[in-house]
């Protein structure tokens, strides 16, 4: 801890920081791992198939555990290999041609400045849920978009809609220039909130949960939507009925957007 001991850091942090602080100090003493220009390509993709795994794992049981069928939105359908397989070929292919090459840009412009102080806990869940409700709106905008032009619909978003019943590994089958605006979003919004980089790292992880449990095809009695109050969160049988009904909830997360342009429709999930 250059230029500072323990102690000292601790007198300098509020309560807030010192609940992330010891979190903050392993993560910021592993330089090899964070400075490398692997690492946020590696993370991305761990994260990403480290979340849909659970739910792979789910769809194989299945069939020996009939009782799982009760959470899933569509209970007779199960992704087959040839589904399953170049989705995740699609998603190793993007993150190889595309965000690899991308982050190595950044990565070559210098080392990311890593600050002493961990953030605030409260700040910290303050700018992921505002940068979760800017990634909302800038979505529903381009999402929106991409259905009312035909051909917009057919060159870049289409590709996205190929499996009318989603499962987990389907949540990032999308075109090179889908994935490019999700992650323009993504890096725009924790740019304009300058966030420290721990909140940019938990909102990539909360982002990738939400997006994969939206595709994941089982509604359970934990899932987000039914932990946010009011129905203000759409969750995995909203977005469910986007997929199958092309004409509706073109919110990624939130239901707020759909209900103010009358294009939200209720997925009465079990
Ligand atoms: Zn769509
Ligand atoms: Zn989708």
């Amino acid at each position: 801890m250059s230029g500072h001991n323990s102690s000292e850091l601790h007198v300098l942090c509020s309560s807030g920081q010192l609940f992330l602080q010891p979190l903050w100090d392993s993560l910021r003493t592993r330089e090899a791992l964070t400075h490398s220009p692997f690492f946020p390509v590696i993370f991305s993709i761990a994260t990403y198939v480290g979340f849909c795994l659970p739910f792979v794992v789910l769809d194989l049981l299945c069939p020996w555990v009939p009782a799982l069928r009760r959470y899933k939105i569509h209970p007779d359908f199960l992704p087959s290999a040839r589904q399953v397989l170049p989705c995740l070929g699609q998603t190793l292919y993007q993150h190889l041609v595309f965000v690899f090459p991308a982050t190595l840009l950044l990565w070559a412009r210098g080392p990311v400045f890593l600050p002493l102080e961990a953030p605030e806990l409260l700040q910290l869940a303050f700018h992921v849920v505002f940068c979760l409700l800017l990634f909302d709106t800038e979505f529903f905008l381009w999402h929106v978009l991409h259905h009312k032009v035909p051909w917009l619909y057919r060159t870049f978003h289409k590709m996205h809609h190929q499996n009318s019943s989603s499962f987990a590994l389907a949540t990032q089958y999308m075109s090179i220039w889908e994935l490019f605006s999700l992650v323009f979003f993504d890096i725009m919004n924790v740019t304009l909130l300058e966030c420290h980089p721990l909140t940019i790292l938990v909102f990539h992880v909360v982002n990738i949960w939400l997006s994969v449990e939206d595709h994941s095809g089982y509604d359970f009695p934990w899932s987000t939507h039914r932990l946010v109050p009011f129905g203000w969160y759409g969750g995995v049988a909203h977005h469910d009925l986007h997929h199958s009904q092309f004409n509706c909830n073109f919110a990624p997360y939130f239901t707020h957007w759909d209900k103010i342009l009358g294009t939200l429709r209720s997925a009465h999930a079990k």
